[in-house]
């Protein structure tokens, strides 16, 4: 029976998918004729509630109207003939972002608030399921329920358009405001992926764990082995060194991707100048696989004090002292995210975890071969949501995520640490502070509730939570703990339920950040 119903669930999907050309066509045609508003209203509007509890309420939104000759019509999706080409056409970045305005004349309306509504959607499986599958998605624009998000998706492009937010450059990040109390580096060895080597009573309570997902052992199988190809890069990226596995960026002495002994060529590059580099070292960084770059000088305080390797248990001083950060951002695959918790979605962000250490290491090696000192880090070495906020590439969430106004908080980071000289970039701000005031998804969306869904504290869950910040602070102990109970895959619900992942505008507008 479960079978039956995925079945069913993934033939939609095809349905969807094979829509795909036309689909993007039409985004691309509507957004250039203005039919979208600002994505953040929109977005405020299209989010998943669990079914029969209320949804958040995120206030009258606004639309447009309509103002073009040419309407959508879903049983013929193409772009007539006679369309115009040039507003196919990119439009100009506006200070490195680009913008789509409404059109001249036209006066965003309000739309009354949505009331949540429709049945609790069995998510059949015979793999981890988790508690997403009594989600049904609606979008409280206009109130339409969704069984799925890909439906929910088109939805929101068709009948809404999207573009993206308005992007203000700011001098000062935008948690400096929540900076309520010292805010030191932080030690390696407290993350919760550390603490499982030698923190005893977290130990305990991960040994005490049973799997509550009942998988079935042949998808078992096929998912670990999706899993496997997607980690396989990054698993051998320390050259086949024991000491090296998948996920852990850095681990000295092993050689391979995130090598940080390759010499420095003796021969030194000279640029024209400084903003010459730096655009040329975003321009590199694309070419090596980056969607998203930004550069930042570093803040001490967001380089680990001190290290610690899970493989070996070495751990001592930080001994990575650079003047910048290049920190970078790729894009998860959306329809393997979508899938969370289950086997997909851990292969998106295995895949990532191998794209990472492909991209640092390239773009360190052309750093080093200009002459100058650049090494390649994964999770290593520092926290890369704070240096990617300062590098300009988002903000922070409720779910303790870089938030990007491009891939919502769909991406996975790695850096580059240099002492290259280049220019900073600036921070963003795109309103997630107040967005996520209003928007909950993520915090009703996570099984073991490790997202806090009331008002912003400064009292942390654990060790593993930095002190000194008024925030949502992520029970991360907990949340790894229910990656362990998920029938041994982990979860994304909090990536995949976020408006802004849903966001993917890749396809149709040139990325300058
Ligand atoms: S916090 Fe952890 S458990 Fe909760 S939704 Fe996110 S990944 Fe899943
Ligand atoms: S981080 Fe959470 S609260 Fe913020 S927009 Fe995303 S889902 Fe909503």
């Amino acid at each position: 029976m479960k079978r039956e119903q995925h079945s069913e669930e993934t033939e939609h999907t095809q349905e969807q998918t094979s829509g795909e050309i036309s689909r993007r066509d039409f985004l691309r045609a509507a957004c250039t004729l203005g039919i979208s508003m600002g994505a953040s209203q929109l977005l405020a509007g299209c989010k998943p509630t669990l079914a029969g509890e209320a949804g958040p309420t995120p206030g009258a939104t606004r639309t447009a109207t309509v103002s073009s000759q040419w309407i959508y019509d879903p049983e013929n999706p193409e772009i007539p003939q006679n369309f115009p080409q040039d507003r196919y056409g990119v439009p100009e970045p506006v200070d490195g972002i680009a913008e789509i305005p409404l059109p001249e004349g036209t006066e965003p309306e309000l739309v009354p608030e949505a009331t949540p509504a429709g049945e609790p959607t069995a998510t059949p499986s015979p793999v981890p399921t988790g508690p997403r599958s009594n989600i049904t998605w609606y979008c409280s624009v206009c109130g339409e329920t969704f069984q799925t998000s890909d439906f929910l998706r088109a939805h929101a492009g068709t009948a809404h358009g999207w573009r993206l937010p308005e992007i203000i450059k700011v001098d000062q990040p935008t948690y400096r405001q929540f900076e309520v109390g010292k805010v030191t580096a932080f030690d390696e060895r407290n993350t919760v992926f550390s603490r499982t080597m030698w923190d005893e009573e977290y130990q305990a309570k991960l040994a005490a764990i049973v799997p509550t997902t009942q998988v079935d052992k042949n998808a078992m199988i096929e998912g670990n082995a999706l899993i496997a190809g997607s980690i396989y890069v990054d698993d051998t990226a320390g050259s086949l060194h024991p000491n090296y596995y998948g996920y852990m960026g850095r681990v000295k002495n092993t050689a391979g991707l995130y090598n940080w002994d390759d010499p420095v060529s003796e021969e030194r590059f000279t640029p024209p100048d400084q903003e010459w580099m730096t655009n040329r070292i975003k321009e590199v960084a694309r070419f090596y696989g980056a969607n998203l770059v930004g550069v930042t000088q570093i803040d001490p305080r967001w380089i680990y004090s001190h290290t610690f390797e899970r493989s070996t248990g070495n751990y001592e001083r930080n001994e990575a002292k650079f003047k910048y950060a290049i920190v970078m951002a790729i894009e998860m695959d959306w329809k393997h995210i979508n899938e969370s918790p289950r086997f997909e979605a851990s292969a998106a962000t295995a895949l990532i975890y191998s794209r990472m250490s492909e991209l640092a290491s390239s773009l360190a090696k052309y750093i080093r071969s200009l002459g100058y000192r650049a090494v390649p880090s994964g999770n290593d070495s520092g926290q890369n949501i704070p240096l990617a906020i300062d590098a300009g590439l988002g903000e922070i969430g409720r779910n303790g995520l870089l938030i990007t106004p491009h891939y919502g908080p769909r991406v996975r980071l790695c850096k580059v640490l240099t002492d290259l000289p280049l220019i900073p970039d600036k921070p963003i701000d795109f309103g997630m502070r107040e967005f996520c005031e209003k928007c909950h998804s993520c915090a009703l969306s996570c099984p073991p509730k490790a997202i806090r869904d009331s008002e912003r504290t400064t009292e942390i869950t654990s060790i593993s939570n930095r002190p000194g910040l008024l925030r949502w602070p992520v029970d991360v102990a907990k949340c790894y703990m229910f990656w362990r109970e998920n029938g041994g895959t982990d979860c994304s619900n909090c990536i995949a339920v976020c408006p802004w992942a849903l966001h993917s505008q890749r396809d149709w507008l040139e990325l300058e950040t």
